[in-house]
């Protein structure tokens, strides 16, 4: 038995007035996801704890079986094991992404005109970060560069006492309400106001200017964290996996369980990815020992925090057709009974542009055990209307398993 998680990001949404009062997965042409909600088991689980804020790190660890209650430290030390940046138990980590702010000369007069920098490329972000490091590197603090606009910054010693606010919550407001807080306050806000100096005349700018692109304008630091304590999946559910993503945080959940981790190349974390290289990983692992796979997309949740309501449908119906197909096609040829468990980790509704901690769609299909609904499509209101509700997303690893 081989056993897939289908994971789209933010999927989940409210019904839009864009969309004639639909949600996207109603409106979403996705054929082969609603082919298995006919012969599958759907209904709505909460992955979000009341205690805890609905971002993807939380999500995931709890979709991923590990109940976030237990096992959360924070956002970006997850991130700093996909990375490879090794932390001793008196550091604290910290995202650090590239945004665009507008160009008011008083820092806290800008707005938050995007939070990823115009989906500022890995190579382009690479070179900014090492002028960001140069500057700012000391014995205390230290500047590691990640994928597209997600980067990470390293403090030893300091005190756990932040209060900052995440970027993309604060899409098109002034950032004067939502500066850094906590005891650190004015050390992690001069950074960000002295990134500005450093970042406003630098070439990879110029370029992405010249090019209609939106720039680097500042860093934004956030998603502080201690190193975190996961347990072995392997130990937990006695299966061997893999994750395969393009983000940081959900790669770094793998690593942190001992999944294996491969790395596709040319995958973004948005609607434009590399879907057939993510198919190939997610085939290479299970013909090379893995019996769990965790494939995660990202573009519908990116979708969402743009408010791009098309972007949205259409990085639903890629999943569908580029991902779904393919991999229930591989599984044809390899003979191998299977399950599939496909959800969101959270909604990311296109009106509200952040995350919501409402419970979430599933789909649940065991090849060996098909059901018969065939009134049944994947919606939020379809799987609502089931009736079956899941009371926390870490009971359906035990579900898929065929443990309960
Ligand atoms: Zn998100």
């Amino acid at each position: 038995m081989k056993y897939l998680v289908l994971l789209g990001d933010g999927m989940a949404d409210y019904k839009n007035d864009a969309l004639g009062g639909k949600t996207p997965l109603d409106v979403a042409n996705k054929p082969y996801i609603d082919s298995l909600a006919k012969k599958g088991i759907m209904g709505t689980v909460k992955t979000v704890p009341d205690s805890l804020k609905p971002g993807s790190d939380v999500a995931n660890l709890s979709v991923m079986g590990y109940n976030p209650e237990k096992y959360y430290t924070g956002r970006s030390p997850l991130e700093a094991a996909s990375m490879g940046v090794k932390l001793l138990p008196t550091d604290i980590t910290f995202r650090c992404n590239l945004v665009t702010l507008s160009s008011e000369a008083v820092y806290e007069d800008k707005t938050m005109l995007d939070y990823s920098a115009g989906e500022i490329t890995t190579a382009e972000s690479a070179e900014i970060i090492k002028s960001i490091a140069t500057a700012f590197n000391t014995n205390e603090i230290e500047f590691h560069s990640g994928i597209s606009y997600r980067h990470l910054m390293v403090w030893h010693g300091a005190e756990m006492d932040f209060d900052l606010t995440p970027p993309h919550d604060i899409s098109g407001k002034k950032v004067a309400e939502h500066m850094p807080g906590g005891k650190y306050a004015d050390i992690i806000g001069g950074l960000m106001k002295k990134s500005v100096e450093i970042l406003k005349d630098h070439p990879i700018n110029k370029s992405r200017i010249e090019r209609g692109l939106n720039p680097a304008t500042s860093i934004w630091i956030w998603g502080e964290g201690t190193a975190p304590a996961i347990d072995s999946f392997y130990e937990k559910n006695g299966v061997r996996g893999s994750v395969v993503s393009a983000v940081d945080l959900v790669k770094g959940i793998g690593v942190c369980g001992g999944l294996n981790v491969p790395e596709v190349e040319g995958v973004t974390g948005t609607l434009n990815t590399n879907y057939e290289g993510k198919v190939e990983a997610v085939i290479n692992e299970f013909k090379n020992g893995s019996d769990f796979v965790y494939l995660h997309f990202e573009g519908p949740d990116e979708c969402g925090h743009q408010g791009d309501v098309k972007g949205k449908v259409t990085a639903i119906e890629r999943i569908d057709k580029l991902a779904l197909k393919p991999i229930l096609e591989a599984f044809k040829k390899m003979g191998e009974d299977y399950a599939i468990l496909i959800m969101p980790d959270h909604p990311t509704p296109l009106s509200v542009r952040t995350h919501t901690r409402d419970a979430v769609p599933f789909v649940l299909y065991r090849s060996t055990d098909e059901k018969n609904n065939p009134d049944y499509v994947y919606t939020e209101e379809r799987a609502e209307a089931t009736g079956v509700k899941v009371a926390h997303g870490y009971e359906l690893i035990s579900m898929l398993l065929g443990k309960k």
